[in-house]
């Protein structure tokens, strides 16, 4: 299950009254981490696979229930391995 957000940054720890979803994973990022995260080089495909992803989950939801459960458990599955190895330090999750 995705951590909800209590007020902190999931990558960095600090408090934020502001965040946003990591295109890399499904951590709550702050506007500092987030501004990192665009800098990578894999940010790019991320976002592409990302609106790959969410079309197909809208197209999804227009055909049946069947069809857009498959398409989120795809999408969650893309959020929590596909990027996962090319990930630096900074961004692997804290115990
Ligand atoms: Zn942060």
């Amino acid at each position: 299950m995705e951590r909800p957000w209590e007020g902190e940054c999931h990558r960095c720890g600090t408090a934020s009254s502001i965040h946003i979803m990591s295109m890399l994973n499904t951590q709550l990022i702050c506007m500092g981490c987030k501004d990192q995260e665009t800098e990578l080089p894999q940010y790019e495909k991320a976002v592409e696979a990302d609106v790959k992803a969410y079309k197909e989950r809208v197209a999804a939801q227009n055909k049946s229930t069947t069809d857009a459960m498959k398409a989120k458990a795809q999408w969650d599955q893309m959020r929590r391995g596909r990027w996962h190895d090319s990930l630096t330090d900074c961004y692997k999750e804290t115990p």
